[in-house]
């Protein structure tokens, strides 16, 4: 994964603040891009500011390269990817990050390819976006198309990391319940709301529609079904012994279930 993504480079024209670098480092950081270059950087404030944005992406801020033009920047790339908020002659071929990324990494696969952002104040020049190769533009809200520079970094190398498709969202460790432990569940629902008074004899198969109906909604995993089996036992005991706290490993007394 790291080889495709080590091959994408991004280049920061002109940009004026180093805050932006900054956030720019911990975008591409958390997004797995590592190569940054600054063509002709007209930065006018606080140089720390671009560490403090970084947080823990300063490794990508100390290796970054400083050419003098875009021309230079993409000089070893066959590929070359400029961002536009604008629209007009000459960029209206402009396609979204998600419909490029995978193009991308494959192009990505075989040598650098450059993804170019323009200057803060007036973007990429007519001649920058005539050496780009693929232009991307985000969809965005028509009323305020233009995003901050750190911002469509961030949002172009999301869609790069995604397509990557390498994401595994967490699964969850407690299996799904068994429909035995869940009829169990309802059984013992049913036995202790009757002994707190919750409901009486001839209204519990009606209401325990409504309970099984939270059940069926809600209660996915065998560790959800052992904390609601837990609820009912101790209630069903506090309300036998008049409150308090049933001992652990004690039985429900009055000849229910076991516990467990
Ligand atoms: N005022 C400038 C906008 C600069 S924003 C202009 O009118 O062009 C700084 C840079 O962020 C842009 O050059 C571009 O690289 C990127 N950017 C901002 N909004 C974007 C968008 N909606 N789509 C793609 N890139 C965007």
């Amino acid at each position: 994964m790291n080889d495709v993504l080590g091959n994408i480079r991004v280049v920061l024209v002109g940009t004026l603040y180093h805050g932006n670098v900054g956030s720019a480092c911990r975008a591409m950081a958390n997004m797995g891009v590592k190569e940054l270059v600054l063509a002709g950087p007209r930065l006018c404030d606080d140089a720390g500011e671009a560490a403090r944005m970084a947080v823990h992406a300063t490794d990508i801020l100390t290796a970054r390269r400083e050419v003098a033009s875009l021309a230079e920047a993409v000089s070893d790339c066959a590929f070359v990817v400029g961002t536009t908020a604008r629209g007009g002659l000459y960029r209206q071929h402009v396609k979204t990050p998600r419909e490029v990324a995978p193009e991308l990494l494959r192009l990505a696969s075989g040598g650098k390819v450059a993804l170019v952002f323009g200057r803060e104040d007036k973007g990429l020049s007519n001649d920058e976006i005539g050496l780009c190769t693929h232009l991307v533009r985000i969809p965005v809200h028509p009323d305020y198309t233009s995003l901050n520079l750190s911002q469509a970094v961030l949002l172009c190398c999301y869609e790069l990391y995604s397509a990557m498709g390498v994401y595994e969202p967490p699964v969850e460790k407690s299996p799904p319940a068994l429909a035995a432990r869940k009829h169990k569940l309802a059984d013992m629902w049913r036995a202790m709301l009757l002994q707190i008074g919750f409901m009486k004899a001839d209204k519990a198969d009606h209401m325990m529609q409504g309970v099984q109906r939270i059940f069926s909604r809600g209660v996915y995993s065998d560790d959800d079904v052992s904390i609601l089996m837990g609820v009912a036992r101790q209630a069903d005991w506090a309300a036998r012994h008049g409150g308090g706290v049933r001992p652990k490993g004690s039985t429900r007394s009055g000849g229910g279930h076991a516990a467990h």
